[in-house]
């Protein structure tokens, strides 16, 4: 029995003969000849000399065992519909769009932006992409128009796919409006746009340019059209980062790295096997979506869910347990969700989670955001099934920590998210002195040491001195990739995330992660989420402030129950933290402004707060909420 310890050792130490026993989890049309040439960093070339396609792993490899086992179910909440397709199906779907592509003169090398809510169409665009060696860019659903104009020029795709509409909590969002806004704005627009109906939103089409997939599916329906075979190194995909901290980097991915990483991950990581069932709560606009919605569970032969829908609502009727029926009715045993999406759950009665037979799952898995203490034990007691972290990023494309439940059961440790995986070479570095931090408790800047391991980017979409100067130049006589993010790692080697380094601040000559004091102030009572940010303070330098959305809603409106609370909880962190690290102020609001994959917009929250300019706000969730925080902090002036 190996431990992870030697399996991760191995990893870095027999780095070749390592990944080379992965590669052997997929399918080669030709077997890689190098497995890592890193002759030119930090650009690695992976399995170069080999080639392969990631559609034929993901589907056609598995038509001689699984033909008749559902590949894909696509369930909309929202609409009440559910359509489940086996390998066969999904075979012939991918066949039809791929031909369809082919009809508007997609090939080898071109770009498809799919711009899609959550149904099966978008899977088979994804694949169908991939089977013609052509890169797609996956832009979350329902983004405005301007941000979809910009990544549209960015990505100069030949065709668009898109739809006519997609649902959220019963509201139909039209998507056609918005990209006809966009096609108009782009300098560089594609001359077909391929569209899916669905019934929802008119769909008026523009002759010559708009085509309708239920007319193309019919002309291509029997259609067979072969994997191209292109190198491990060709590109497969570009991918814009969730835009957290500023204008979002389109991270360029690789085909053959990515497909390994993908299974060896499915493997070692989730401990998954063909036939098994995959619920991933993400969006394919994300990278979890990409990995863990498609192309992992696909990889691995096991069937996966696509879902259109809230947590807590089926369409406008709240449902609380709706994620829980369908864990019981397709027998799921991977769950893998994002911490804000258990936050609200949370807020409801555990016991909806007890209505449904759920002894299949086996575990869930949970990343995008930190992920605090009382809300993982909350939905650890709750599932009574380990609940695991993960930590990883758009451009990684796979955890760089979390615990490989495959390789060595452990019990993991509430409030990290674990140990670096093998194939990333982790260090803790000094920002200032760019010296590796060796012992326990030191805080430093989290890095990766090249070269990254497989199925992480290859570079910024043509940009590459972006990538280097970004990612590679920014520590102090260090050539190592920054993850950007900050953290401390205990005497057995567990990792915690103090936040992005952007987000450290500096009271008082004192470096404090913004992280900690969000940590103690969601362990009150009284708060059901926060951010808290670093504003600038004539006195202290910076001065943390909180925004806190309390557990009862009315606590925050009434101005003596808000005093009280803000005493509380500054009280709170004095007695955990210290005086140091007590926030100058507390604010209340209904909800928080984040992301469209849910991640709290802190750097927005900080230049409300100093009165700055809100820079990019085009993967901002909800405007209503950054007006709150702008109204809030107004009100104490
Ligand atoms: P941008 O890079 O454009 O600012 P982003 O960093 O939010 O956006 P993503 O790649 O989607 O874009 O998110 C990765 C980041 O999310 C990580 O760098 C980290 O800050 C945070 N993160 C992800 N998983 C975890 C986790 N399990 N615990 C703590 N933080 C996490
Ligand atoms: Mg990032």
């Amino acid at each position: 029995m190996t431990t992870f310890a030697d399996f991760h050792r191995r990893s870095i130490e027999e780095r070749d003969t390592f990944w080379a026993e992965q590669a052997r989890l997929i399918d080669w049309h030709t077997p890689p000849q190098q497995i890592c040439d890193w002759s030119r960093p930090p650009f690695a070339r992976w399995f170069e000399g080999g080639t392969t396609n990631l559609c034929h792993n993901a589907v056609d490899r598995h038509l001689a065992l699984r033909a008749a086992q559902p590949a894909l179910v696509a369930i909309s909440s929202e609409i009440g519909t559910e359509r489940s397709y086996t390998y066969e199906e999904l075979h012939r779907e991918v066949n039809a769009m791929a031909a369809a592509l082919q009809s508007l003169g997609v090939v080898r090398g071109d770009r498809v932006l799919i711009y899609m809510p959550m149904i099966a169409e978008a899977v088979f665009a994804m694949l169908a992409c991939v089977r013609l060696g052509a890169l797609h860019t996956v832009v979350f659903g329902g983004f405005a128009p301007a941000a979809l104009a910009a990544r549209i020029d960015d990505a100069e795709p030949r065709v668009v796919v898109s739809a006519d509409a997609g649902s959220r909590g019963g509201r139909v969002l039209a998507y056609k409006p918005l990209l006809d806004e966009a096609l108009q704005r782009a300098t560089r627009p594609p001359a077909q746009v391929l569209l899916v109906d669905r019934g929802l939103a008119p769909l008026p089409l523009q002759p010559g340019r708009d085509l309708l997939w239920s007319e193309l599916r019919q002309a291509h329906a029997d259609a067979v059209v072969p994997c191209e075979w292109v190198d491990a190194t060709h590109p497969s995909y570009t991918l814009y980062t969730s835009g957290t901290t500023g204008r979002p980097k389109g991270v360029q991915r690789d085909t053959g790295g990515y497909a390994v990483a993908l299974a060896a991950s499915m493997r070692h990581i989730f401990d998954a096997r063909g036939g098994q069932t995959f619920f991933c709560t993400s969006d394919i606009g994300w990278v979890v979506g990409h990995s863990y919605i498609v192309y992992g569970p696909l990889i691995a032969g096991m069937t996966t869910l696509v879902y259109e829908g809230l947590p807590v609502a089926a369409g406008a009727t709240p449902d609380p347990a709706v994620w829980w029926r369908l864990v019981q009715r397709h027998g799921v045993t991977h769950m893998f969700s994002a911490p804000t999406a258990i936050r609200v759950l949370r807020r409801q009665d555990p016991e909806h989670l007890k209505r449904y037979d759920i002894s299949s799952l086996r575990a869930l898995w949970l990343a995008g955001e930190p992920l605090d203490e009382p809300t993982a034990r909350w939905i650890q007691d709750a599932l009574g099934v380990p609940v695991v972290d993960n930590y990883w990023q758009t451009e990684s494309g796979w955890p760089i920590m979390t615990i490989a439940n495959g390789v060595e059961r452990s019990a993991g440790r509430i409030g990290s998210p674990g140990v670096p995986m093998y194939g990333y070479d982790l260090r803790l570095i000094d920002e200032a002195t760019g010296q590796d931090l060796q012992g326990a408790g030191q805080k430093g800047v989290i890095a990766i040491e090249g070269p990254l391991p497989p199925g992480c980017m290859q570079t910024v979409w043509r940009d590459d001195e972006r990538f280097v100067d970004t990612y590679w130049k920014s520590l102090p006589g260090r050539f190592v990739y920054n993850t950007f993010d900050w953290g401390v790692r205990d005497e057995d080697g567990y990792y915690f995330i103090l936040g992005r380094t952007d987000d450290v601040i500096n009271v008082a000559g004192h470096r404090l992660g913004t992280r900690e004091i969000e940590e103690v102030l969601a362990g009150h009572a009284g708060v059901a989420e926060v951010a808290v940010v670093g504003v600038a303070d004539a006195v202290k330098g910076q001065a943390a402030l909180a925004v806190v959305v309390p557990r009862d809603a009315a606590a925050g409106g009434d101005p003596a129950r808000a005093a009280a609370l803000e005493a509380e909880l500054l009280a709170h962190v004095g007695a955990q933290l210290g005086a140091i690290a007590r926030p100058s102020r507390v604010v209340f609001v209904g909800l928080l402004p984040k992301t469209r994959s849910g991640k709290l917009l802190r750097r927005a929250i900080q230049a409300v707060c100093e009165g700055r300019d809100t820079g990019d706000l085009s993967t901002l969730e909800d405007p209503g909420a950054l007006q709150q925080v702008r109204e809030a902090v107004g009100r104490g002036l």
